[in-house]
């Protein structure tokens, strides 16, 4: 029986990392992929974080690695692994001038998120950084004579043994059970968007059942309850990557959604949040999750539905959005009524009535906020921009929820990706990387460090390489 030097459970972002590394050392490396392709999630990832790499030293921009490691831990309170969050800053810059000497062409930086910290988001043509980046390591690592892809191949357990090191997998292929050993295994199966039981596990206390899956492949877990099963510790400081408000019918609607200038109300009709803080899309889910219910309407007046037809589609609102444009609007506005999800009358009562609340509520609120917009002033600070009264005229009233695209958090592993018991000890021969891992966004998601999860999950993935052959 071969004996591999790194078995990857997953070949997504953190995978595919992985085993390019391991490989680049002359390693030899397995790849056992469920799906018929590999890439996982990382495909659909429109940006990268990374540091001080050198398209960003070419574009004359230094960042402050103190800096962003400061922001990672003071947004998580201090939860987050810090030698976990440093290393990986650290690292994270190396990962991406990898990709760029293998073929990545990086098209720009988005502007600094953290004035003084350094522009840290990295973009390709079109936004497809997810895409062209899993299209650089799958290409290397299919024409690697190092490494093994086997793609329809599920892992489905950890062999270890007495003492608990792990020593290989199981796995199932085309129905069979195969066995494959190495020396050390790395679980990268994406974390669990689509195991329920295991959400409400790692993220506790949230209403799952509200959120609606957008986009993207549910993953099942599996490396998180294989480690479990292996006797490591699991966590509950898990978040999801999360978004709001957002429309869950015809996505074209979204184009309307994502307008700052329109007006959130929640169930009792009143306003609850600056709207302007949706750019920050978990901050405008975490505003609609925090409302009875847990869902807004988005209300618009004619003006402002005219405007956004003029305008283009927020990169925001999806790319499904993006692809309909403005123009199909009214037809999905049509449908979506018939469906009961939106409204439109130039009778505000009857907006009233479909939202379940008094007129009078509703004129009231209006009339409040349009005397802020009057004065320049609003009580939750939204902009003065985009303080537009709602004028008569027909109104357009969504109804909107919040949605997800997958969890963060799971396997408690150390700084060098080493999974770890509930004791603190390692289960030797078993570490773990991209999403499945706790300990890098233990208070919620944190969008501020704008393709984080996609940028530390790849230098997870390459790292916990570097760590396992170290650590043979
Ligand atoms: C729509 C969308 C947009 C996103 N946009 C961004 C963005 O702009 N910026 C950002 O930072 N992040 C973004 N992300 C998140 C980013 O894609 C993830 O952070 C990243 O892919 C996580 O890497 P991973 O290796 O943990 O998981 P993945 O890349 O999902 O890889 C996991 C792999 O494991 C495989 N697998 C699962 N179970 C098994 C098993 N039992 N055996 C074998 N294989 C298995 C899966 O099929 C998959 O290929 C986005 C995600 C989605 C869905």
């Amino acid at each position: 029986m071969d004996c591999y030097d790194l078995i990857l459970a997953g070949g997504g972002a953190a995978g595919l990392s992985a085993a390019a590394f391991a490989a680049g050392q002359g390693k030899r490396v397995l790849v056992l992929e469920a799906l018929p392709k590999p890439g996982g999630n990382g495909a659909f990832a429109e940006e990268v974080f990374a540091l001080n790499t050198k398209v960003q030293e070419n574009n004359g921009v230094r960042c402050d690695v103190d800096g962003w490691f400061r922001l990672a831990m003071e947004h998580s309170h201090w939860k987050n692994n810090a030698r976990l969050t440093r290393n990986l800053l650290e690292k994270s810059g190396e990962n991406m001038d990898w990709l760029c000497a293998h073929g990545l062409q990086v098209a720009g930086l988005k502007p600094e998120s953290v004035p003084g910290l350094g522009a840290a988001t990295h973009y390709t043509e079109g936004m497809h950084t997810g895409r062209e980046i899993m299209k650089v390591l799958r290409t290397y690592c299919e024409n690697e004579p190092n490494i093994t892809i086997l793609t329809g191949t599920r892992v489905t357990g950890l062999v270890q043994e007495e003492d608990g090191r792990v020593t290989g997998v199981t796995a199932e292929q085309a129905g069979e059970s195969r066995f494959f050993a190495g020396s050390a295994v790395v679980l990268a199966s994406g974390g669990c968007g689509g195991n329920r039981d295991l959400i409400r596990r790692i993220i506790p206390g949230v209403d799952d059942t509200v959120f609606a899956h957008l986009r993207g492949i549910r993953m099942q877990g599996d490396g998180i309850l294989m480690a479990e099963r292996a006797g490591a510790e699991i966590l509950s400081d898990g978040c999801f990557e999360n978004a709001g408000p957002t429309f869950s019918g015809d996505l074209t609607v979204m184009g309307l959604v994502t307008k700052r200038y329109a007006v959130w109300l929640n169930r009792q009709g009143r306003r609850f949040a600056n709207e302007a803080v949706g750019d920050n899309f978990v901050y405008g889910c975490n505003a609609v999750y925090a409302q009875p219910g847990h869902f807004c309407y988005v209300l618009l007046d004619q003006a402002m539905v005219e405007e956004a037809m003029r305008g283009p589609v927020d990169f925001l609102a999806g790319p499904e959005a993006v692809k309909s444009g403005m123009a199909g609007m009214r037809k999905a506005l049509e449908r979506e009524m018939e469906q009961g999800r939106v409204f439109f009358s130039r009778d505000l009562a009857e907006i009233a009535a479909w939202m379940g609340i008094a007129p009078e509520t509703l004129e009231r609120e209006i009339e409040e906020y349009n005397g802020g917009c009057a004065a320049g002033r609003d009580v939750f600070l939204k902009p003065e921009s985009l303080l537009r009264p709602l004028q008569a005229g027909e109104y357009v009233c969504i109804r909107c929820g919040v949605d997800y695209i997958l969890t963060h958090g799971g396997i408690r592993v150390d700084e060098c990706m080493r999974v770890l018991r509930a004791d603190g000890s390692v289960i030797p021969g078993l570490y773990a990387a991209g999403v499945d891992i706790s300990g890098l966004d233990a208070a919620g998601y944190q969008v501020t460090m704008g393709g984080h999860s996609f940028g530390l999950s790849l230098t997870g993935g390459r790292w916990a390489a570097e760590c396992a052959l170290k650590d043979r």
